[in-house]
Parts: structure tokens; sequence; C-alpha cells
């Protein structure tokens, strides 16, 4: 059986239209299917929905969070509540083109682990999005090894890798990387971004720019050497100033040089800080894992209803 994890944050003109275009699809090509929709703590009618389509397709379940908890920990939670031998993640707003699944599940059953979606259009992103997106992945590339550009959620992933995936006792996690990291045999489909359907994009700057900090510093130190390596040349170059400033001593020149002060000043005023404010990031990190909170809370399902 197949999982579709499909993470919901303010999507109610999405659910039915995703819902049934996956469903269609999956029909015409036999694969028996679970479509897990994750309400990830929606102000809207999401749920509503969610549990309508439930009662019409015994193929549908939803899971409520509490609040909204991010993309993240809603593929988590569809991950776990999934039965599939495989499951694969799609957006509620149908940019990932649902047919690309029929492929996946044949390069799955072909012996692939993970079946990794790479974009070769980026759609109609605004030029400020893909400058930040480019130099975000830039890093993440740099830092997981592989070359993760056009990477996205949409992938195909075993019941090994889910179990793999679930059993990472971190809470700050990020699934796209991840799944190169766990390392499991893996292929790639190529798909185009479509537009979205209804409704707008969640991300704004501010929570794009936490998403990125939050992945980053969840995946590597690399950062803190970066500290290291910065102090080093800036050590280097006030060694050569302190050189400087000596000669001019003797020299008897040395009443002048008050911007050169300031501008040290500030300069290691200015690196110091930051290299605090780094370093404060990765405690902040260690203080949410040692208290290990759940990634999410869920606060109504389904099935419950079902049951009643
Ligand atoms: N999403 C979510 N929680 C959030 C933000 C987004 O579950 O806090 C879901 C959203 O419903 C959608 C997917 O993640 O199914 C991608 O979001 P969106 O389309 O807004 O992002 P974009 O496609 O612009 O990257
Ligand atoms: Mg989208």
């Amino acid at each position: 059986m197949l999982s579709v994890i499909i993470p919901s944050y303010n999507e109610e003109l999405n659910i039915e239209l995703a819902a049934e275009t996956v469903l269609e699809l999956m029909k015409k090509e036999q694969i028996d299917c679970e479509l897990i929709f994750i309400d990830d703590g929606s102000k809207d009618k999401t749920f509503e929905k969610i549990t309508e389509c439930s009662e019409k397709y015994r193929e549908v379940k939803g899971l409520n969070f509490s609040r909204n908890f991010g993309k993240e920990a809603a593929i988590y939670a569809g991950l776990e509540e999934s039965k599939g031998d495989c499951a694969v993640i799609l957006d509620c707003d149908l940019q990932f083109p649902p047919e690309k699944i029929i492929e996946m599940y044949s390069l799955w059953q072909d012996g692939f682990e993970v079946v990794e979606g790479i974009k070769t259009d980026r759609g109609n992103e605004g030029i400020f999005y893909r400058l930040f997106a480019k130099s975000f992945y830039n890093i993440m590339s740099y830092f997981v090894g592989v070359d993760m550009q056009s990477t996205s959620d949409f992938k195909l992933v075993d019941r090994k890798v889910i179990d793999a995936l679930l059993s990472l006792p971190e809470r700050n996690t990020f699934f796209r990387a991840l799944s190169f990291w766990s390392g499991f045999k893996s292929a790639q489909v190529e798909f185009q971004v479509r537009d979205r359907k209804n409704g707008k994009s969640k991300w704004s700057f501010k929570k794009l720019t936490k998403y990125a900090v939050s992945n980053i510093t969840s995946f590597t130190t690399a950062p803190l050497q970066l500290i290291t390596v910065f102090g080093s040349i800036l050590l280097l170059f006030l060694g050569g100033m302190s050189v400087q400033t000596l000669v001019r001593f003797f020299l008897g020149q040395s009443a002048e040089g008050f911007t050169t002060v300031i501008l040290l000043l500030l300069l290691i005023g200015g690196s110091l800080m930051m290299a605090l404010g780094i370093i404060g990031y990765y405690i902040a990190r260690i203080y949410e894992e040692v208290k290990g909170r759940p990634r999410y809370i869920i606060s109504k399902k389904t099935d419950d209803e079902k049951d009643k």
C-alpha cells in the first residue's frame, strides 16, 4: 500500500480537489493507497473539509494539530500515521504534479528506497524568493554534500526509510536533507512546479528566514567553525595593525588614528556579538532538544469521529 501524506495549512479550497485528483489517479492505476491529510493548525475550515472527505472516501484520513507546528512536523506526523509500504509527500496545493507519483511508485517497485522529486523549473516564484532559495540551497548543499538546489519535499520513501527517520530522536528535523543523509538507494524523478491552484503561499519572508536558519543549524555545526575561521583572519589582520601602531608610536606619530580606533572597536564588538549570537543559537537548539517536547500535538483525528 502507498500512503500519500498531505500537509495542509489553511487549504480549505484545495482539500477536496487534492483528494479527488489523487484518488482518481490511484484508481486508474490500481494502486492501493491511503490519503493522510495533516491539518497544521489551520484557521479556516480545512479540518471540516478533511472530515467531509474522510466520510466520503474510506481511503482518506485526517489529523488535526492543536496549533501550527510547521510543515516539517506535519510530514513527520504523516509518516508516523502511515501504514503503507511506502509513502509519498504531496503539497496540498497540487504544485507537485500528482501524476508523477505513478512514476515514483514504479521506481519503488524496481527496488529504489528513496525517490526524489527534482524541480526542473521553480515555477512562478518572485525574484527575491528565488535568490533567497538559491543561496539557502547552496549553503545546504555544501553542508550535506549533495546538490540540493532543485530538491523538494516531493519524495517517495520506503517503509525502511520511514522507520529509520522516525527512529531519529531529534526534534528539529529537516526531511529533505535527512532522506539524503539516511543514505538509502535513491532515484530521481524530474517534475515541473505548477502554479498554485487556490489560495496563496504560506511562506512569508520571516517564516522563510526562520526555516532556513533552523534547518541549517539543525543539520550542521559549520557556522561555529566559521566563527573560528573568521576569528583567525581577524587576528591576522589585527596583528598587522598592531605592528603598524607600534611603528607609528616609535616614530612619534601616534596621536592620530582616532578613526581607526573607532572602526576597530566597532568591528571587534560587532563580530563578537555575532559570534555570541551564533553560539547562542546552538545553545537554544540544545535547550530545545533537551526539553524533549513532542514535535507536534494532535488534537483530533478523523478516525475518532468515525468510531463514535
Ligand atoms: N504547509 C504546512 N504548514 C505550514 C506552511 C505550509 O503544512 O506552516 C503546507 C501547505 O499547506 C502546503 C505545503 O505545506 O501543502 C507547501 O506550502 P506552500 O504552498 O504555502 O509553500 P510553497 O509552495 O510556496 O513553497
Ligand atoms: Mg505551494
